[in-house]
């Protein structure tokens, strides 16, 4: 039998209202309309729930907010501070599982199925991660568990506002019955009429109807209707947010064969992807070295790595011993060397395989501050040292092209 899967979806209450509130506390407790002022056009797009009450909701056109709350606070918002929340948020929810997928600018489903090594408890897991978002966003948030995406976005519906609601296996059925129609994700506003005149309101309602009488109905969305109602969605998460590798190489001005110097490249190289990956918060679990000669053959060699790395003096020594691989046979002028870091992960590597010291992270971590103030040139190893030697009055007149690319 297939696991059963642990899903949580996560949702923060009220959005752009509550950061608002969070910014001006006198806000609190007030009804208020973010997405523009009373008079202009366009539309509500998140209310607090003081302004729910009244009938507003988000999507609502202003003027009409306005009519139905007049005594409402309207402020047009700011994207920008929202996105740095939703990046905190985000950043918090990464840190229980690397599977997320983000499903907009405050909501997201994880999948800690795969994480059973990590958590005793997977509800414990979830509602410490809720606690955590709270504390370190200010904001609250809503959390739903289920076994797929579908049942976990219904019972956050459930837990709404600033709430937990967990469906334990075996209780599907149970909490289904009674759900609304138009919460499930594939009743739009047509199919809502026709259910209308069905007499069907609630989830459970669906249930005496055959699959061939709802597709005959809805079509292929009677078919999805069909298994819904019955919590079945076996929809796997989409985590596209993050890059698959970050990469890092040089062209040469001219072509380059003295050992040291070359070598002293790949240090700076894995300089910058080492930096790129403690700024993202990633492991790499493949290191990869490219080598391009004079007449543009190439070639590539990498690494998989059990214990994933991203401290420089780790990712270093790979990146040698591989470009020696490659390149120290026959010692051939080369126009282009490059670093490549792929298959990355945000869990911290654990001690299964071999101690694991996270003492090369801390130095990695020091250095990128001093460098923040001092400027990257600020700290360097001796090997990336010899480039100011070789090019003293600008070490950027080595390099012909400098390309960072993270692709996704
Ligand atoms: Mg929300």
């Amino acid at each position: 039998m297939r696991r059963r899967r642990f899903i949580v979806h996560v949702d923060i209450d009220a959005f752009f209202a509550a950061v608002e509130v969070l910014l001006n506390p006198a806000l609190k407790g007030k009804p208020l309309i973010v997405g523009g002022l009373p008079h202009e056009r366009g539309v509500a797009s998140t209310c607090s729930y003081e302004a729910r009450r009244y009938g507003v909701h988000s999507g609502m056109a202003l003027r009409t907010a306005a009519k139905l709350c007049p005594q409402g606070v309207f402020v047009r918002g700011n994207y920008q501070v929202y996105q740095s929340f939703s990046e905190k948020f985000f950043d918090v929810l990464r840190r229980y599982t690397p599977d997320v997928e983000a499903t907009s600018i405050d909501e997201a489903y994880l999948d800690f199925t795969r994480c059973g090594r990590l958590y005793a408890s997977f509800p414990d897991a979830a509602l410490a991660l809720k606690a955590q978002v709270e504390r370190e966003t200010g904001l609250s948030v809503s959390v739903g568990v289920g076994p797929n995406k579908v049942l976990a976005k219904l019972a956050t519906a459930r837990a709404k506002p600033a709430g937990y609601f967990e469906i334990e296996p075996g209780r599907e059925e149970e909490f289904l019955r009674d759900v609304p129609i138009d919460r499930l994700p594939g009743i739009g506003p047509k199919t809502q009429v026709v259910m209308r005149m069905l007499n069907i309101r609630k989830v459970g309602d669906l249930w005496g109807l055959p699959q061939s009488t709802l597709h005959s109905i809805f079509g292929l969305g009677g078919d999805e209707i069909y298994l819904q109602s019955r919590g079945i969605d076996n929809r796997p998460l989409v985590s596209g947010g993050d890059p698959k590798s970050v990469s890092r190489e040089t062209t040469f001005l001219e072509d380059l064969w003295e050992p040291r110097l070359l070598l002293a490249h790949l240090a700076y190289l894995c300089d910058r992807l080492t930096l790129a990956l403690r700024q993202g918060r990633f492991y790499a679990h493949i290191i990869e070295v490219k080598t391009r000669y004079a007449d543009f053959r190439t070639e590539v060699r990498r690494r998989l790595l059990v214990v994933p790395r991203r401290d420089m003096a780790d990712v270093y020594r790979i990146a040698e011993e591989l470009f020696l691989e490659l390149w120290g046979g026959s010692r051939l002028p080369l126009r282009l060397v490059g670093v490549k870091a792929s298959d990355l992960t945000r869990l911290k590597p654990l001690s299964l395989f071999e101690p694991y010291s996270d003492r090369p992270e801390r130095l990695g971590t020091a250095m990128d501050s001093v460098r923040e103030k001092f400027g990257f040139g600020s700290v360097l190893t001796i090997r990336e040292k010899m480039l100011d030697e070789v090019y003293p009055k600008d070490r950027d007149r080595g390099f012909v092209l400098k390309t960072a690319s993270l692709t996704r």
